[in-house]
Formats: C-alpha cells, structure tokens, sequence
C-alpha cells in the first residue's frame, strides 16, 4: 500500500509541512509556439483542459521570493500554525527559461531556514543536461521534487489534450532525475475523453512499474474549466464526465496497485472554483474529502 502525503511528512520531518505556492515567472513551450502539432501548426494554446490562470506572469513581473514567500505565509495563516514549508513552483513551467535565473532563484528559495523542500512543476521535455546539474545543486541543499505532468500513458489521449511529448520523452526524464536522486510525482488525470477505466488503470500499473520506484503520484479526476479550449469541445460534444463514485472506484483500485513507497499527493483535481464547469460535485469539497476518506483505504 502506497502513503498519504500527510503520513509520510510527519514520518520524515516529525511536523506539519505546509505548501506554499509560488510563481517562477516561468511560461511554457505549449503556450508560447516552440511545439508543433502532428498537422505543423505551433501550439499557443497549452493542454486543452489548462486554463489561462495557470500561466503566471513573466520573469520581469515577479516579486523577489522572499516578498512571495512571506505574503504566501500570511496567505495560510488562518489554515496552519506550520513553521516549515513546501516552496511549491506549480504553474507553467517551472524549469523552462533562464538557467542561471532560475538557479538564482531556487537557491534564495531553498535556502531559507523555513523551506525545507523544493517543489517544482513542469514537464519531461524541459529536463535538459543544465536544468538536471542545477537539479542536482539544489538536491545537495535539501530535498528538490520535480513534479511531470503525464496524465496518461496512452498517445492517443496525450495527442488528443495537446500534451506536446510522447511517452518516451517521460522515461528519459524520469531516468535522469532518479539518477540524480531527485523525488519524482506524476500527475495522472482520470476521466480523459474516450479512455476507459481500464485504460486509466493502465497507466496507473505502468508507472508502479516504474524502476526505480516512483516516490510521488498525484491523482486527479478530469475537471473542465471555462475558457479552456475542452470546454469549447465539451460544448460541442459532451463526453462522459466521471460520477464521485466512479472516481473513488479509480482511486481505491490504484491504491491497490501502488508500491508501498509510492506516496499519494493528491486525489482530486484542484481546478479554480470560478471556473469549474464539471463535475460540479467537485465544487463540494467537504463532501469529496469525507467521501474519499471513508472510501478509499491505506
Ligand atoms: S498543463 Fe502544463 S504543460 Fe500543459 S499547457 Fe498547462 S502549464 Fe503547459
């Protein structure tokens, strides 16, 4: 059996660590052009369920990290008495840009006495020999998690959501972080058109495959956002959008399949409340969580 999050930080660090979500400054090659589609158009418009929220701003409008970090303290005040943090990079890409900015800037982050992880998000393809030395860095100060995007193992879908990478571009990263010693969480999302519970299994077996074991997975439901572009061929052709109970079926099999190292993120979608067009039991958070805790069993 795989570990929830919160077990697994009390067990490592004796404490509640808390997340702290920061921006980067960084974009994203499916935002800006420098991705094709298999027809030659460059891609602008990002993964077709990734709304416009998420892209952040740019490097020259981001406040210093100790400005950010301090403000996102006062942010979770109400939520947590916590007094160590996860820097949490989520948005864009957060390895994709300057090297030297960024190593700059990861540095100021993790060198603070109330950061005890790096937590960076972005994608397999943006791993390059550079990016993984100052990976690497970092991970001598303390721990640093890169975060991948996958979603799902099957190109069909991955073509289909304008992923932007093939399967092969994953296992080349994950090999390179795990040779470097850096934790790796994969975001898997159930409930992509066309795939059936039997393929969304199926990546969850291929990554409790993985060699090395996968230290992190985060499993969302599928959530539609206005202004994407899915909601625009949601509109035109609805497709099955998954019930709670299904999802918990999804989760309660996949923790079933985890390797007991394997340590659970997430289990839900945390898309913008304003924006979230399905399913709208999402919007029920207590409910989700309590129905999720009752369900899915460690
Ligand atoms: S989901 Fe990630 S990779 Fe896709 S467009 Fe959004 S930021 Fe880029």
């Amino acid at each position: 059996m795989p570990q929830r999050l919160s077990d697994y930080l009390k067990k490592e660090y004796g404490e509640k660590i808390y997340r702290l979500s920061l921006s980067s400054g960084c974009t994203c090659p499916n935002r800006d052009g420098s991705i094709y589609l298999p027809d030659g158009m460059p891609l602008t418009g990002g993964c077709t369920f990734c709304s416009e929220g998420g892209s952040g701003e740019f490097a020259a409008d981001i406040a210093p990290i100790d400005e950010q970090i301090e403000d996102a303290k006062k942010r979770i005040r109400a939520k947590t008495d916590a007094k160590r943090f996860i820097a949490y990079f989520q948005s864009y890409t957060n390895t994709y840009g300057d090297v030297s900015r960024l190593k700059k800037l990861y540095t100021e982050a993790i060198m603070r006495d109330d950061v005890a992880i790096l937590s960076l998000g972005t994608r397999p393809d943006c791993l390059g020999g550079e990016v993984l030395d100052m990976l690497e860095e970092l991970r001598k100060i303390k721990p640093v998690w890169v975060e991948l995007g996958l979603q799902t193992i099957h190109e069909r879908s991955a073509e289909a959501f304008h992923r932007g990478y093939k399967l092969e571009a994953f296992e080349e990263a994950y090999k390179n972080l795990k040779a470097r010693n850096i934790d790796v969480i994969v975001h898997v999302i159930f409930g992509l058109p066309g795939e059936s519970k039997e393929d969304m299994l199926a990546t969850v077996r291929y990554l409790a495959g993985l060699s090395p074991e996968l230290d992190g997975i985060k499993l969302q439901n599928l959530q539609i956002l206005k202004g994407t572009q899915m909601y625009e061929e949601y509109k035109e052709h609805p497709f099955h959008i998954l019930s709670l109970d299904e999802h918990v079926e999804l989760l309660s099999e996949s923790i079933a399949i985890l390797p007991e190292n394997t340590v659970v993120h997430r289990m839900t979608g945390d898309g913008p409340r304003a924006l979230l067009v399905e399913p709208l039991w999402s919007l029920d958070k207590k409910n989700v969580l309590n129905t999720i805790n009752r369900s899915v069993k460690f």
